[in-house]
């Protein structure tokens, strides 16, 4: 969850391809004639060259009530066949859930932001414990720190977040974690956990150098957004990219927030959603200077095995990606 983005209203000139004009190797368009609806402009019906996996979608977030299943079919034309549906307090656990439920293909996370940690008790943490143990829950979060708001107290945030620690050592299952501006913390307190908890992901990593490399060192996972095709604030996230093991990074759209800035054409309300992933994916995969399909191929059998995937639902091995894409 990044708040202010959905609510930006600020209008500026769109340039086509701006972080990749030189780029040969993007995204086919998708066919029109098969497409579900004519919500996305022409030029922003991307197609991953391979399976990808968003890890981070807001599906339950109010502004996806109306037209979810042209949505997710849009995602699916997209590539984008795998969604990690956040779940950001209890109610948005339990509505990621029940949409788990009804789609294939679809799996929610169970968690408390850190901007409603002040709400943490022991009904709360029941709550959560008891969604932890349900099968389409394959992580433990969105869990954290966010010194950046502080909408609740920095020692309440860490309250809860340790309990939630607690929670994913008692499942056993992955840890997807909000870190805002609380890096130096973050790592203090994950460095004392990290023999007990297993793998966590630092969900759209925004921080520098330094705090990368202590995230790495912690073999901890990274999620990466759109925040780097903005020209404002994610420069620095263009130079470090390279420097994550493609085993540790996963990609993500943590929409509706974040909409990508350098998309090649303007959308009707400037609300993000999975379809655009390959977007972000190939402006990734130039910043590394490696190919989209190498990329899309990498992330995916990250967060399979990450999240367990492969087992719930048999996602074709990544050998037979190879095999069709190359
Ligand atoms: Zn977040």
């Amino acid at each position: 969850m990044a708040g202010s983005a959905w609510s930006c209203t600020i209008r500026r000139t769109l340039r086509k391809g701006a972080c990749c004009p030189d780029d040969t190797r993007s995204s086919a368009l998708v066919d029109p004639a098969e497409t579900c609806d004519d919500f996305l402009p022409e030029a922003l019906r991307f197609r991953s060259p391979a399976p990808l996996v968003d890890i981070g979608a807001n599906l339950t977030h109010e502004s996806f009530a109306r037209d979810l299943d042209a949505v997710l079919a849009r995602a699916r034309m997209a590539g984008v066949t795998h969604l990690i549906l956040t779940g950001t307090d209890r109610e948005h656990a339990e509505q990621a859930v029940e949409l788990a439920r009804r789609h294939t293909g679809l799996y929610a996370t169970a968690g408390v932001h850190p901007h409603d940690a002040s709400r943490w008790d022991p009904a709360l943490q029941g709550a959560m414990r008891d969604l932890h143990q349900q099968p389409e829950v394959v992580a433990v979060g969105e869990c954290g720190l966010d010194f950046n708001r502080n909408l609740s107290t920095p020692a309440e945030q860490e309250r809860a977040f340790e309990a939630q620690l607690g929670l994913a050592v008692e499942s056993g299952k992955p840890l997807f974690v909000h870190e805002r501006d609380a890096g130096k913390r973050m790592r203090e307190i994950l460095h004392a956990w990290r023999d007990d908890i297993g793998d966590a992901v630092i969900h759209c990593f925004t921080a520098d150098r330094d705090t990368l490399y202590g995230y790495l060192d912690l073999d901890l996972h990274i999620g990466l957004t759109g925040w780097l095709c903005d020209e404002r604030r994610g420069h620095h996230l263009r130079e470090l990219v390279g420097e994550i093991p493609l085993d540790r990074l996963m990609v993500e759209t943590d929409c509706p927030y974040l909409l990508p800035r350098n998309l090649p054409a303007k959308l009707k309300g400037r609300r993000h959603e999975p379809a655009l992933l390959p977007w972000i994916v190939r402006e990734i995969a130039h910043w590394r200077n490696i190919g989209e399909a190498e990329l899309a191929r990498a992330t995916t059998d990250t967060a399979r095995a990450f999240f367990r995937l492969a087992a719930a639902d048999g996602l074709p091995d990544a050998g037979a990606h190879q095999q069709e894409n190359d």
